[in-house]
């Protein structure tokens, strides 16, 4: 599997450069090495029957689209606020950084294409796709309040809510064959409605496949499992739907705690990353959480992926299901839970800690 390429961290970069070449950086783990002609195509999903809702039949024109205002930019692109004039709708329009090769075009817009059909509630909607000059542009569904970055949830029930709705949006996509491979708070969006939607995938996935693997824009590791960051760990195998789940587990997290999960800045540079997310047991929920929250994370935190649970079946925890109101998992009510899971066990009482 392709693994994530880091980008340089300077104290590495000088270890190398006053050192003989030849040799590797101090680090204990070996780096990973990308190939960018292993940016292999998405499985394609089946075809879904094209939505009464959201998606019409003529795709919006791009010159009807005035751009109102910068929402924001991130590691592939800047994200703007436009009205479409003929119908006063807004939408959000993600302009991807940089003239990018043929090949890579031609890729990142069959991404698109295939993303226009993806069409549930708990993912944002792609309505249409842009190829300006060689600048790639796409109309995405405008989330008014937008991302989840730096939110704080310290009440469980509205964070079951939350993480409900992300795994019913990881459940549809999951079931497409789609693995979203980003999954981070900065891609978890909100309106107004409280209807939380997954951004960001593929686009950003071809992206971090095919960009100079010195460009700090790559984007973070903060949120990328042990396994992905560290392709040793698991025989080389790389299961993209366990990284989801990973990563979803440190972001829900990082919503209950305030702050990034590991012992290591979200910011902090590539190799301290690594080594606080692949060498050091996963993160846990506090003692003060409920027993059911703990268990949840537990359950997305495995460091083995096999042992990690799938989005289907984190909707039938008990974390979640306490909350939910009947019917409201996504998950279609078919598929089978550990029934014999044990929770955690309740946290020992403070005086008997040693
Ligand atoms: P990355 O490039 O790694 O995904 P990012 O998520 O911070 O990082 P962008 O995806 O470019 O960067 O998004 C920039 C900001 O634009 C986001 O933080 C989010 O607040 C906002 N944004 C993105 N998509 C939408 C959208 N569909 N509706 C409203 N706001 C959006
Ligand atoms: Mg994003």
């Amino acid at each position: 599997m392709r693994p994530q390429q880091p980008p340089p961290s300077p104290a590495v970069d000088t270890a190398n450069r006053a050192t003989n070449r030849r040799r590797r950086p101090d680090l204990t783990l070996p780096l990973p090495h990308r190939d960018p002609a292993l940016a292999v195509p998405l499985p394609l999903p089946p075809r879904s029957a094209p939505s009464s809702t959201t998606s019409s039949s003529q795709p919006l024109a791009y010159a009807e689209l005035e751009r109102v205002s910068r929402i924001g930019s991130g590691a592939g692109g800047t994200v703007y606020k436009v009205l479409h004039r003929p119908t006063g709708k807004l939408y959000a329009l993600k302009v991807i950084y940089g003239n990018h090769e043929d090949a890579v075009r031609v890729q990142m817009c069959r991404e698109i294409q295939i993303l226009r059909d993806v069409d549930n509630p708990n993912v944002v909607k792609c309505h249409n796709l842009f190829d300006h000059n060689g600048e790639i542009q796409v109309l995405l569904e405008y989330m008014d309040k937008g991302s989840l970055e730096g939110v704080h949830i310290p009440h469980e029930p509205s964070l079951s809510d939350l993480a409900r709705q992300v795994l019913s949006g990881l459940y549809y996509l999951h079931k497409r064959k789609i693995v979203h491979r980003d999954i981070k708070p900065s891609n978890l969006l909100i309106n107004s409605r409280r209807i939380v939607k997954i951004a960001d995938f593929g686009v950003s996935r071809v992206l971090a496949q095919t960009m100079d693997p010195c460009n700090s824009s790559v984007g973070t590791i903060a949120y990328m499992s042990p396994e992905r960051i560290n392709t040793d760990l698991n025989h080389g195998q790389y299961d993209g739907y366990a990284g989801d789940i990973w990563s979803l587990g440190v972001s829900i997290l990082e919503f209950y705690l305030g702050k990034f999960p590991f012992a290591v800045g979200r910011q902090g540079d590539w190799a301290s990353l690594m080594c606080a997310i692949c060498m050091s047991q996963p993160p846990e929920a506090p003692h003060s959480a409920s027993r059911e929250f703990r268990d949840f994370i537990a359950c997305c935190l495995q460091r083995e992926p096999a042992k990690r649970w799938t989005a289907g079946q984190l909707l039938k925890h008990p974390f979640i299901m306490q909350y939910a109101s009947p019917g409201s998992n996504g998950s279609g009510g078919n598929n089978p839970v550990h029934q014999s899971h044990q929770l955690l066990p309740p946290p020992r009482p403070h005086f008997s800690s040693a």
